[in-house]
């Protein structure tokens, strides 16, 4: 039992984004674009996003125009990051081999990693247009073999988000669609009369988009449930509660329904950061979002020392969580549940999300108590192989064989023993 108390609780009244509504919702739009494609594509596209261009994909001609109105700054600044999140992928990629081991003489057992033929990304533009997931999405599949990627994104305020679409071209897009939402991750699920269908959909997204993964499971792989970020900070009382406030509001201004909550041993630490954060609020830019979400979803919780605020911070299983503490490599020996640690003031979460090459797309909701976020492994099946080289080892397997099987009454599986047993030992048939 841990000892804390709250200097700030969520509102208990606040609105939450997981409600029957938005699984309504979103299992109505999925059945319709199921029936009637590409019709009730664009009916969805006009109704959540105003927004119904000739084609959604675009043509070569249409990338190289947009790409074209891209300042060379922006240009290099995204190239810069890839290069980083490919390198970080590539060591991923290089840790993850594959093996044969001779069990017995002439038993060959295998594994090997084979990438996802077709992954649709998801990269989310409805507050803002965040070229970053881009990055996390296509380049890692491409670091992964993945043959065809097709990425899709919304209009931002009614226009095509030309950074966003720069990124996916430069990350090795091979299809680029504006569309969002619902209609976006279904149309690429379920296949329609102008979207190829996809093995496995992948990228971050708003409630509507990740509750659409959710549901679209089973006909196509994802990778996680990536929803609306939250994000958490353990302090001890070393940390500068400016930096404290200023890092918990950095993730607050994703939108209204983003947790952003606090976990400190120091009080004085606490109520300096909540003096910070309402001073900080009044003229922030993002405040219409970073506002709300403190109101409603900021927590200051208070421990008696770190031990426990490190307990309190895993039972969130925070997307990410975030050290401000003298010693802050002991919360990676001892925390368990977060999707990114961030360790030390020398780093942030907006690193992470922007900059710095570990994939930003994690696992929202708790998800983090069974689940890390997307890497270049989520784009592999790790599949298995068997060869049997030897025919005596093969008879005596197949001997093993007959009697398991007929354990649990499958006399057929137990005849695919028997008859190697029998050919091999040149003995005859039991049956
Ligand atoms: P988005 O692209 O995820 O969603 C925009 C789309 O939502 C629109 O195109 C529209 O079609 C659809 N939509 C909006 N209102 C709807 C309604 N009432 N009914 C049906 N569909 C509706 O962009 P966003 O809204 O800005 O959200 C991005 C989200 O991604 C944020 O919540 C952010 O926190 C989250 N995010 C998560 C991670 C992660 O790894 N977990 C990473 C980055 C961003």
């Amino acid at each position: 039992m841990v000892a804390s108390q709250h200097l700030k609780q969520a509102s208990p009244t606040a609105p939450s984004s997981v409600g029957s509504g938005v699984a309504d919702t979103v299992s109505g739009v999925i059945a319709d674009i199921r029936t009637r494609g590409d019709v009730a594509v664009r009916e969805y596209s006009e109704k959540f996003d105003r927004w119904s261009p000739e084609n959604f994909r675009l043509s070569a001609e249409d990338i190289e125009r947009i790409v074209a109105t891209v300042p060379e700054a922006v240009i290099t600044d995204i190239t810069t990051v890839q290069a980083s999140v490919r390198r970080f992928a590539q060591h991923q990629r290089d840790s993850m081999t594959d093996f044969e081991v001779e069990m017995s003489p002439g038993v060959h057992l295998g594994q090997k990693n084979i990438p996802v033929s077709a992954v649709g990304a998801y990269v989310p533009g409805g507050r803002y247009p965040l070229v970053a997931s881009a990055h996390m999405t296509v380049v890692t599949a491409k670091v992964a073999g993945v043959e065809s990627v097709a990425a899709c994104t919304p209009p931002i305020r009614g226009e095509i988000p030309a950074a966003t679409i720069a990124a996916m071209h430069l990350a090795g897009a091979d299809d680029i669609y504006v569309l969002g939402g619902v209609q976006a991750v279904a149309a690429m699920a379920v296949g329609t009369e102008t979207v190829r269908p996809v093995n496995l959909l992948v990228g971050p997204g708003n409630a509507y988009v990740a509750e659409a993964k959710r549901q679209l499971f089973g006909s196509v792989g994802i990778d996680l449930f990536a929803g609306p970020t939250e994000t958490l900070v353990v302090a001890d009382e070393f940390a500068d509660p400016f930096v404290v406030a200023v890092d918990l509001l950095s993730q607050a201004e994703h939108g209204p329904d983003s947790p952003a909550i606090l976990v400190t041993s120091s009080a004085e630490v606490g109520r300096a950061a909540l003096e910070h954060i309402d001073r900080l609020l009044v003229d922030m830019p993002t405040k219409d979002f970073a506002g709300p979400a403190w109101r409603d979803h900021g927590q200051v919780i208070v421990t008696e020392n770190l031990e426990d605020a490190y307990r309190v911070a895993d039972s969130f299983a925070s997307e990410h969580v975030q050290i401000l503490t003298a010693e802050p490599r002991r919360a990676l020996e001892t925390m368990r549940n977060f999707g990114a640690l961030f360790l030390g003031e020398g780093t942030c979460v907006s690193y992470g999300d922007k900059v710095i090459g570990t994939n930003h797309t994690l696992p929202t909701r708790g998800a983090a108590r069974y689940t890390g976020g997307l890497w270049v492994g989520k784009y592999l099946k790790t599949v298995t192989y068997q060869e049997v080289t030897d025919q005596a080892a093969s008879a005596a397997l197949g001997e093993l064989c007959g009697r398991a099987a007929r354990v649990e009454f499958f006399e057929g599986h137990a005849r695919s023993g028997d008859v190697r047993a029998a050919k091999y030992a040149g003995a005859e048939l039991p049956w």
